[in-house]
């Protein structure tokens, strides 16, 4: 009965009942790998720079504006303003053939700080923030922060930022109520708990020397001024954000887990740069994105709506073709994460089809939301050429779907890629705990999504 079963029933498995030796050493060292990205990647710009140095190890050159069309096994980058990346390798057939394309981004959720953030109350000055992105505010507050980014001067030149990353140096923290006091806290809702306008961050307390108002403020612009040459009007240009300041560590007796901060999506990207860093002379050019702004709605220059993806396709093309043309022609995976079913809140899963940790990088037919309301649906046609190119590949998958029908619901860069008109169909790694400040993976999903993503680039 159980040979009829195997041939007749969709039954997925867990990796580990699968998986030889020699294929756990491999997950294991990609996923040391991956976790080294993910602690030194803490902001979408910080992404891009690993990935710069990665990239330009494995050979990659900076794409030149000008120029004839892509060459078999050419390998370019383009930095988009320093905050998304796309990456090719050339294929062996023409751009006039379309290409395949793996989209990810490198945003995640944060706190960042507002253009005049800085003020003083009660002797405590602190940084006022915007928060970006889709979080539980709870979660933010009495955790370490560090802040990450740049503040742009008047004079053209740009003053990076890291205060916290480093041993010894110090963090920073939203505080919250004690318990003690908290009962008329206590009686809200979880949305309203924390209002956005209280995560101000705690920047200090000792105050300037001498007499009258605002000293703490003055003390901390002082350091500031001594450390990186800004000002209070210098903070209206720069982009520093919070971040959680743990580190990124194995979970688990068995360490078979991943936590960390900013997993979504930078698993993901990672799974697909890892795979293109790899890819020699694919059949069509291998296209990778790692796009920003994914987590406010793809919006601005460096989110996947901006026509800087078209430039991008144009230069490969020698900028001589419509690239509307070979869109049609194109293969597009939209490499972000997914729900993991969390056994200590099942109600919110609906079990056959909800994405299991262990069980390989998850397919998602359609994202969106009541009644699949904003979904980039993948037709049936797709869905069958991911299945092929996996199976193929000895790659563990799974079909899922975020969660029961009404519950809630999602969505991803699919959609703008799909209304270019290229086929997509979304694919990631299962996530516990998504969009918290350290979120909960696992390995053998971690390298089940990567062995996909370079999959789908070898099968061309
Ligand atoms: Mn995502
Ligand atoms: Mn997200």
């Amino acid at each position: 009965m159980d040979e009829v079963k195997e041939k007749l029933f969709y039954q997925p498995k867990n990796g580990y009942d699968v998986i030889d030796t020699q294929e756990r050493l491999a997950c294991e060292d990609y996923c040391r790998g991956y976790m080294a990205y993910l602690d030194a990647a803490r902001t979408e710009r910080e992404a891009v720079t690993q990935a710069i140095k990665l990239a330009e190890a494995a050979g990659f050159a900076p794409l030149s504006p000008e120029g004839g069309p892509i060459k078999p096994g050419q390998k370019v980058y383009w930095s988009n303003r320093g905050k998304s990346l796309m990456l090719a390798v050339g294929g062996k057939k023409p751009m006039d053939e379309g290409f395949v394309v793996e989209a990810a981004h490198v945003d995640s959720p944060r706190l960042d700080l507002k253009q005049v953030p800085l003020f003083e109350d009660t002797e405590l000055g602190y940084l006022r923030t915007h928060y970006y992105g889709g979080i539980k505010k709870y979660q933010w507050t009495a955790i370490p922060l560090e802040l990450h980014g740049v503040v742009a001067l008047k004079d053209g030149s740009c003053v990076d930022v890291v205060i916290g990353r480093e041993p010894g140096e110090p963090q920073f923290v939203v505080t919250d109520l004690l318990p003690h006091l908290a009962a008329d806290q206590m009686q809200k809702t979880m949305a309203k708990g924390i209002e956005g306008e209280k995560m101000c961050i705690l920047a200090g307390s000792v105050p300037y020397a001498g007499e009258g108002s605002d000293r703490v403020k003055l003390a901390l612009m002082s350091i500031l001024h001594d450390r990186y040459g800004v000002t209070e009007a210098d903070f209206i240009s720069a982009e520093l954000e919070a971040v959680p300041a743990f580190d990124v560590r194995e979970l688990g007796l068995d360490r078979s887990l991943i936590g960390g901060y900013g997993q979504d999506d930078r698993v993901c990207a990672y799974a697909e740069l890892a795979a293109i860093l790899q890819v020699e002379a694919p059949e069509r050019t291998a296209v990778c994105i790692l796009a920003d702004k994914e987590e406010i709605g793809s919006v601005g220059v460096s989110g996947m709506k901006s026509q800087a993806f078209e430039w991008f396709i144009g230069r490969l093309c020698g900028g001589q073709r419509s690239v509307q043309e070979i869109f049609s022609k194109s293969f597009c995976v939209s490499a972000d994460v997914t729900a993991a079913l969390d056994p200590m809140y099942p109600e919110v899963m609906e079990k056959q089809n909800a994405a299991k940790i262990n069980y390989g990088v998850g397919f998602c037919k359609f994202t969106g939301s009541r009644g699949k309301s904003g979904a980039s649906d993948a037709s049936a046609e797709l869905v069958a050429r991911l299945r092929r190119i996996c199976d193929e590949a000895g790659v563990l998958w799974q079909m899922c779907e975020l969660g029961k029908v009404d519950q809630g619901g999602g969505g991803t860069v699919a959609g703008y890629m799909a209304d270019r008109d290229i086929d997509t169909i979304d694919a990631g790694v299962p996530v516990l705990s998504m969009h918290a400040p350290f979120e909960t993976t696992a390995k053998l999903d971690c390298y089940m999504t990567y062995k996909c993503m370079r999959a789908a680039y070898n099968a061309g």
